[in-house]
């Protein structure tokens, strides 16, 4: 698992890396020593010869991915540093070593200098995923670090990266448990118990991204109907019931959704008559809709997966939030957000202002809203910063 290449950089491309940039492009290489294939670990010296960083080699424009600034084995020892120093952060953050929360994300990529890593913690279960071939690699080195560290406070770790990973093909990695076999599929948030699908769910099984902001829209929901578009487990209805919201409606056009947030609905508020779910299109739904709702909720997939897809999400959060902004009831409370990596928050800010525009409301800017404290961004790396929401407050 230790280098067998070097990385030779052209003259003056060592600068970002002394920043701790954690990438280097290809276009910074200058020549390569050894026969590096793709996921291995290399080291990364400058034209003088200086050492700079040791990671993983990767294919495409982004060469390396760095994973230590200094001379010092990737071991065991290495991985479980990195995820004690993650793991100690959750604990300040207050997401860690709570009775009624039991769920965060301990790592999130380059944000926790551990590029290319995701691990999410629900209960007694760790869900991983790669989004490198080097952290594929190093898969089963990373769980026993985890497993090491969190000791007697996981029974499994369940590996999810069939569909994060690049050249998936050619490593015949498939979704299983690399360690235990998780009974139980309940998790709590803020005290708020939801089943987690991490099997065939999406990313990991669940959104914590959205923790803090479905702890905002709580305050906003007593007596209030609203409308959870794009529910998928329905983290935001269950907080609006908890709210205590006169009438929530969550909407999703995956029936398996529909069935998730109903199950959740039942776990947290059994025989509930306040809450019905509706398996149908976003769009159909608002174009079609009767009740009044008083409080909306839009968190979409991601429009843009790529930048080259910029125009069209642009396009698409906007007639999205003009259909809302019409329909919503005067003195209306709308929550709308984009998790597209793509967009950044002028983009969806001019996006949702152009929405206001079209919809001839006046409308205000109660809150700006992102990604939680458990999902840090890397100052070196903005490009981790995804999650942005704005809370409106609708004439
Ligand atoms: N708000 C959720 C996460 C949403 S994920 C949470 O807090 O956990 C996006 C969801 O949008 C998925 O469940 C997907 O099934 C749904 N979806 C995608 N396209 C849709 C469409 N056109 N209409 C309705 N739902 C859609």
């Amino acid at each position: 698992m230790n280098p067998t290449s070097t990385i030779h950089l052209k003259r003056g491309k060592e600068e970002s890396l002394l920043r701790f940039h954690p990438w280097i492009f290809s276009g910074a290489v200058h020549h390569i020593e050894g026969n590096p294939q793709e996921g291995d670990i290399v080291d990364v010296r400058a034209a003088d010869g200086q050492f700079l960083a040791r990671g993983h080699w990767q294919i495409g424009s982004i060469a390396v991915r760095v994973l230590t600034f200094q001379d010092r084995p990737v071991d065991h020892a290495f991985w479980k540093e990195r995820l004690s120093a993650a793991l100690d952060a959750r604990r300040s953050i207050g997401v860690y070593g709570r009775e009624d929360n039991d769920m965060f994300r301990l790592v999130h990529g380059e944000g926790d200098f551990l590029p290319g890593l995701v691990i999410d913690i629900y209960g007694r279960t760790a869900v991983m995923q790669a989004h490198s071939v080097g952290m594929h690699l190093c898969r089963q080195q990373l769980v026993d670090a985890l497993t090491d560290l969190m000791d007697r406070q996981l029974d499994a770790v369940y590996y999810k990266s069939e569909t994060t990973l690049p050249f998936k093909a050619s490593l015949g990695q498939e979704n299983g448990f690399l360690y235990g076999d998780g009974n139980g599929d309940v998790a709590r948030e803020n005290g708020l118990l939801f089943h987690i699908d991490w099997l065939k769910g999406q990313k990991t099984g669940f959104f914590v991204d959205q923790r803090d902001n479905r702890s905002l829209l709580e305050q906003y929901s007593r007596g209030r109907n609203v409308l959870n578009m794009f529910c998928y487990t329905g983290g935001f209805s269950v907080y609006a019931l908890r709210g205590g919201a006169c009438k929530v409606t969550s909407v999703d056009s995956s029936a398996k959704a529909i069935e998730l947030v109903n199950a959740n609905v039942e776990l947290n508020f059994p025989g509930d008559t306040r809450h019905e779910a509706v398996a149908e299109d976003a769009f159909k739904f608002l174009s079609e809709m009767k009740h009044p709702y008083d409080l909306v909720i839009l968190d979409p997939p991601a429009f843009a997966k790529h930048k080259d897809a910029l125009k069209n999400a642009l396009r698409g959060y906007t007639k999205l939030n003009a259909k809302a902004l019409e329909k919503i009831q005067p003195g209306g409370i709308l929550f709308t957000f984009s998790c597209s990596q793509a967009v950044n928050k002028d983009q969806f800010r001019m996006a949702v202002f152009t929405a206001a525009a079209i919809s001839h409301r006046r409308v205000r800017i109660l809150h700006q809203l992102h990604q939680p404290a458990d999902h840090p961004i890397n100052i070196y790396h903005p490009e981790g910063e995804y999650l942005k929401g704005l809370v409106l407050y609708v004439e």
